[in-house]
């Protein structure tokens, strides 16, 4: 019989376990936990919500709503146990974390066909990985010390990353044309970047909201993370009222056509899919609380009725360059027979990570089964688009995503906004229900 080592006991962990138990596949989980914690477990079941208790929106004409959707047709765990121990909060699906734990824990626990080892995995050469067909790494973004290493002396130390420093993304459709113009710096004809100017006064109100707007508290150990080459804006407004106009706002080699002058300072915005239906902002990791990020960043001319895709943030976070480093079938190019799930190969989020565990437990499954594989699910789908993230090389660092619309291909034609939500989660749909039948998997 097919057997498989997963390393982390987590979101990711539990629900690849869970199914490549379904499948029929002996799966050994190794948990370090409660003899050895993160800085951010404090509980000894498994799958620890490590802060907030919400996995978001709910409904399709979210991308996260669809992402449960479709978790849900694919038997997750996860999904199971969060409907099993919702309380009320609106239009979001929130958990009450203690018994969202203790529920996975028994089901894990329960199954005979897996086996939970309480013990820390230190290298990914060590007598405890041996003799399985395959392992499976999904120690999360706190994964331990040692085991890190082990992983970075495996892709390289280029190729690890320790912390992430995301910029927001807005939607194109919510930018306003009129005063945001293409351009790059000295080459006005280019197309990948769209530019906000601001005058001094708006450039000036700016730096104070950022000065003044709210910012989420560093926990003790992620007091390291600013590195000068990726410090969040409002630090780097801290530094002075003009830095900001030096460095990333920097209006040289810029001329507004509406005025025919250059801007006292621009925010550019660079695209962040071939359709360029999403745009980032260049230079803004921050953290700012989310509600503040809309508030202040919507102060930029052209964003005041910007729609955030994402919204940034910058966490202590180990993942790897995710389109360098796993192939297809998120095993790592330099061991073959060693995958990665969750938060460590740059997916983003509590359920994006159990999404990829579950991905990978379903196609690792038929695959040790001896089944067919299982088709790629389309990138229309919230699953496939969040998967498709990690294949898709950046012009600059691999950054992890959580799933967002910014990640499927555009809508074709001109769809007004009110409606573009909806017709994403509609095409989502309608592809997910097409892929699950042709894969013959059945719908739970
Ligand atoms: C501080 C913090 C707060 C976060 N808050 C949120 C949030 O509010 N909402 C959200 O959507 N996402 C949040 N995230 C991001 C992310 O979604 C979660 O961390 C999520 O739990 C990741 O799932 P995972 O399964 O990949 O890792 P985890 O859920 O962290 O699971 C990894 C497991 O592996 C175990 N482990 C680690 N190393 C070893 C080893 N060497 N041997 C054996 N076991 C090991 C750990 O004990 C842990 O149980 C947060 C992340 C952090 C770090």
């Amino acid at each position: 019989m097919a057997n498989v080592v997963i390393v982390g006991g987590g979101l990711a962990g539990c629900d690849c376990a869970w199914q490549l138990a379904r499948a029929g596949v002996e799966v050994t989980l190794y948990e370090m936990k409660p003899e050895k914690r993160s800085e951010a477990h404090t509980e000894d079941g498994l799958a620890e919500l490590v802060c907030s208790n919400s996995f978001r929106a709910t409904g399709p004409a979210a991308a996260i709503g669809l992402l449960k959707e479709e978790m849900e047709a694919l038997g997750s765990l996860i999904m199971e146990a969060a409907f099993a121990t919702r309380v009320p909060a609106g239009g979001a699906l929130a958990v009450d974390r203690a018994l969202f734990s203790e529920y996975i824990t028994g089901k894990i626990e329960d199954h005979d066909k897996i086996t939970v080892v309480h013990e820390e995995i230190t290298s990914l050469d060590g007598e405890a990985l041996k003799g399985f067909d395959a392992v499976v790494i999904a120690a999360g973004p706190l994964a331990s010390a040692e085991l890190t290493e082990s992983l970075m002396a495996t892709v390289g130390d280029a190729r690890l990353y320790f912390y992430d420093a995301i910029a927001p993304i807005v939607s194109r459709d919510s930018i306003d044309f009129d005063k945001a113009f293409w351009g790059s710096r000295w080459k006005p004809e280019d197309d990948d970047y769209l530019n906000c100017p601001m005058s001094e006064e708006e450039y000036k109100a700016f730096v104070t909201a950022l000065l003044e707007g709210e910012k989420v508290k560093p926990r003790d150990f992620e007091k390291e993370v600013h590195f000068e080459a990726c410090l969040p804006v409002e630090a780097m407004a801290e530094r002075g009222e003009m830095t900001l106009a030096f460095g990333p706002l920097k209006p040289v080699g810029f001329v507004d056509p509406r005025t025919g002058e250059r801007p006292f300072a621009i925010v550019q915005l660079r695209t962040e899919n071939a359709d360029k239906t999403a745009f980032n902002l260049v230079g803004f990791q921050t953290k700012l609380k989310y509600p503040e990020q809309k508030r202040i960043f919507r102060m930029i001319p052209g964003l005041e009725n910007a729609e955030f895709l994402r919204l940034g943030s910058i966490h202590r976070n180990t993942y790897v360059n995710a389109p360098e480093v796993l192939d297809d079938t998120l095993q790592l190019k330099a061991r073959p027979g060693v995958y990665l799930a969750g938060q460590i190969t740059g997916v983003e989020g509590y359920l994006e990570s159990a999404a990829c565990g579950l991905w990978l437990g379903l196609s690792l499954g038929r695959k040790l089964t001896g089944l067919e594989r299982l088709p790629e699910p389309p990138v229309e789908t919230a699953l496939g688009a969040l998967m498709g993230h990690l294949r898709t090389k950046p012009d600059k660092r691999f950054q992890p995503s959580n799933v967002n619309f910014g990640l499927m291909p555009g809508l074709e034609g001109r769809i007004k906004k009110k409606f573009r939500k909806e017709m994403y989660g509609k095409r989502a749909q309608e592809a997910f229900a097409a892929w699950i039948e042709a894969a013959s998997l059945p719908k739970e």
